[in-house]
């Protein structure tokens, strides 16, 4: 397997970086999981606009233009004979001493890796998953955005480990207010009184981009209108529908949370309406290997 790392194509083996990165000692630096879909890289541009946004908001300068990335990537699927990827593209505040200091880093690390993909086992797609609400709530947005797409994960981790205790693969997270803001690495929308809803960027989402898809395609194929508000767990507790949104994931629907059915418990039309329509659109929607 070859991996980009600072410019260059080196193997598996060799893509090594040093102990004194600061993405590494103190999770200083930004990401972007990306996916590839028979050839097409999905909505390249929003994911690189994104990680520029993540960047420019921690003071971060990406040594590569967004042109310079887009081949970069390219370069590493085709290096790896692969149409269909998961694409990791991380950018570090690069090598620096001990101390907090970003100064201290004068070359960012830049590396990608393109891997095979592993999704959720595919019944949960039929039947749907199972959420707990994380008791650990969501960053609050003056302390560490949660729009900013960070190497720092540790909130979302100590809400999955809580997943993981509770043997289900994904858990909600609250904001400090008490809203629903997402789950630990997916978005998350209801369908309740003929709406599709999903908890606003200013709870403490992140601004998805399989989310953004699901606001483009929901009124078009489902006759219904998106709205973003905020949901407390009564909402989706009460929900006719609930699915959740991810790169990884893509849409996958949610039949319980906190050991309540949602409805009868089964994936329902809307949510699998928008799997089979956003099935269509990865197909052609990005950028060609
Ligand atoms: N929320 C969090 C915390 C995430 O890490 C992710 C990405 N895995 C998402 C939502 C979904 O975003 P996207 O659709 O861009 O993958």
């Amino acid at each position: 397997m070859k991996i980009f790392l600072n410019g260059k194509l080196v193997e598996k083996e060799a893509a090594l970086i040093s102990v004194f990165d600061h993405g590494l000692l103190y999770g200083d630096g930004v990401f972007e999981g990306i996916r590839s879909y028979n050839g097409v890289i999905f909505r390249l541009p929003q994911h690189l606009r994104r990680l520029e946004n993540s960047a420019r908001a921690i003071e971060l300068t990406i040594p590569m233009t967004a042109a310079e990335l887009t081949a970069a990537i390219r370069q590493t699927l085709r290096a790896n004979k692969l149409r269909d990827a998961y694409i990791r593209l991380v950018v570090t505040r690069g090598v620096g001493d001990l101390g907090l200091d970003p100064r201290k880093c004068l070359k960012p690390t830049v590396f990608i890796i393109t891997d095979r993909i592993i999704l959720y086992p595919e019944n949960y797609y039929r039947q749907g998953l199972k959420l707990i609400t994380a008791s650990t709530r969501r960053n609050i947005p003056a302390a560490l955005n949660p729009a900013i797409k960070s190497l720092n994960y540790l909130n979302n981790i100590l809400a999955k480990i809580e997943a993981n205790r509770a043997g289900v693969p994904e858990a909600i997270m609250l904001n400090s207010q008490g809203y629903v803001a997402e789950c630990t690495g997916d978005n998350i929308f209801i369908v309740a009184e003929k709406r599709i809803i999903t908890p606003p960027t200013s709870s403490g989402a992140l601004d998805g981009i399989t989310r953004q898809v699901v606001r483009e395609l929901a009124p078009k194929v489902t006759g219904k209108p998106l709205s973003e508000e905020n949901l407390t767990t009564y909402d989706i507790y009460t929900a006719d529908e609930c699915f959740l949104t991810g790169t990884a994931a893509e849409i996958v629907p949610v039949s319980e949370v906190d050991g309540r059915k949602i409805a009868s418990g089964h994936p329902g039309p809307v949510t699998n309406k928008l799997i089979r329509e956003f099935k269509k659109l990865v197909k052609y929607d990005g950028v060609k290997i």
